[in-house]
């Protein structure tokens, strides 16, 4: 399997060398949830209610005056293991040019090299690496999709957080109004409930609630075996669903090729994988046909870039999971018409909203990212940590 990371040291200042990265700020913030969330691998026993989000932002300010911001987050355990080791290696980024992305994400990965090129390290490089891009396209004055190369300036998005598996089935229908109402295109419900049938007198619900013209998706998080899979799958075919996810194990590859072979309902999986190797590997065994990566997850925006190029390539559509406010501008470059996953977890901490309308999340024109943290981001910091100096 190949997995990347050559970068030869070789000579990175020349002429060339406009600008110098001189400073950064790592921040962990602690994001309390509103109501303790539920998916299947609580109710299978594997996971407690999720209580919290940790956010690991990085900003980014060079001897020019530009400014970046990037952020990496995780869900239950992981957070200060991300901060800490951002922390490590935070004095390698200072110096560099901030142009050259993929050199600098080269060199943190080798700083880290024993503790391998996935998982925790790579997110805690995925904030370094994503507030390079910011930095990039604020300085070209546009909006990260437009850098990247933009194929539409909306989305397609659907909802995910009103259709947890702890949210009574009336309030998930509530919710599911609500979301439509708002302008959100499509709903996604929680199901691998232990009881089978309670998942799909649920399902019959929503889709009697929302219409059969309304995109429906499920997601299982994991928590079926392969024969339970199969025969959820056959019968979740008449509901007309835009995708079953992760009905198996993250790691499950040739248990999801053979279902996503058996079943006319797209396979989709991938949010828990953190290599773009790890999700090569289901593209070369077919085994998603929607692949969900998460830019934070496998290591920023410069892998998820060399993944949806391979994906591309293998006639793959794309769902990136979760972080919205990333997600938006790399599905904008996607070739094929993605989807967009809206949650509404992380807006306390940013000043600026998505607009959503006509069931599509909307590019602005704010240049970069487009977000600024709020003085509640800053309130729920719990520590940070400086290289450099200001300029
Ligand atoms: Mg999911």
């Amino acid at each position: 399997m190949d997995t990347t990371p050559h970068g030869v040291p070789g000579h990175s200042a020349g002429e060339a060398t406009l600008d110098r990265i001189a400073w950064l700020r790592l921040s962990s913030v602690a994001l309390p949830l509103a109501a303790p969330i539920s998916d299947a691998k609580v109710f299978t026993g594997r996971q407690k209610p999720m209580t919290e989000v940790a956010v690991l932002f990085v900003e980014i300010a060079t001897e020019q005056g530009h400014e970046g911001i990037g952020f990496s987050y995780s869900k239950r355990a992981g957070g200060p293991g991300q901060f800490a080791h951002a922390r490590e290696i935070a004095e390698q980024v200072i110096g560099e040019d901030p142009s050259d992305i993929a050199r600098i994400w080269t060199k943190l990965v080798w700083a880290g090299a024993s503790v391998g090129r996935s998982g925790l390290a790579t997110q805690a490089i995925a904030a370094f690496d994503v507030a390079l891009w910011d930095l990039k396209a604020k300085r070209a004055g546009l909006p990260l999709a437009k850098l990247l190369g933009a194929h539409r300036d909306s989305v397609r998005c659907y909802n995910t957080s009103g259709g947890f598996l702890h949210v009574p089935t009336e309030q998930v229908l509530d919710n599911a109004a609500a979301s439509l109402g708002n302008g959100i295109g499509g709903i996604k419900i929680k199901v691998g409930h232990p009881d089978s049938r309670y998942d799909l007198a649920r399902l019959t619900a929503v889709r009697e609630r929302i219409g059969d013209d309304t995109a429906l998706m499920v997601d299982a998080n994991q928590q079926w075996d392969r024969a339970t899979a199969q025969r959820m799958g056959r019968a979740l075919e008449e509901f007309g669903l835009v995708w079953i996810e992760e009905p198996l194990d993250a790691y499950d590859v040739q248990g999801h090729a053979a279902l996503a072979a058996s079943l006319d309902t797209p396979v989709a999986t991938g949010e828990m994988l953190s290599s773009v190797a790890e999700h090569a590997e289901l593209i070369r065994q077919r085994a998603a046909d929607v692949i969900q990566p998460d830019a934070p997850r496998i290591g920023g925006i410069t892998q998820f870039l060399k993944l949806a190029a391979l994906a591309e390539q293998h006639h793959v559509q794309l769902a990136p999971h979760f972080a919205m406010e990333i997600h938006l501008h790399l599905a904008a470059a996607y070739p094929i018409e993605p989807w967009v996953e809206h949650f509404d977890w992380l807006e306390p901490l940013f000043n600026e909203r998505t607009t959503i309308r006509d069931g599509r999340m909307h590019l602005s024109a704010r240049p970069g990212l487009g977000v600024t943290l709020t003085d509640q981001a800053r309130a729920w910091t719990t520590a940070t940590h400086e290289a450099g100096a200001r300029p």
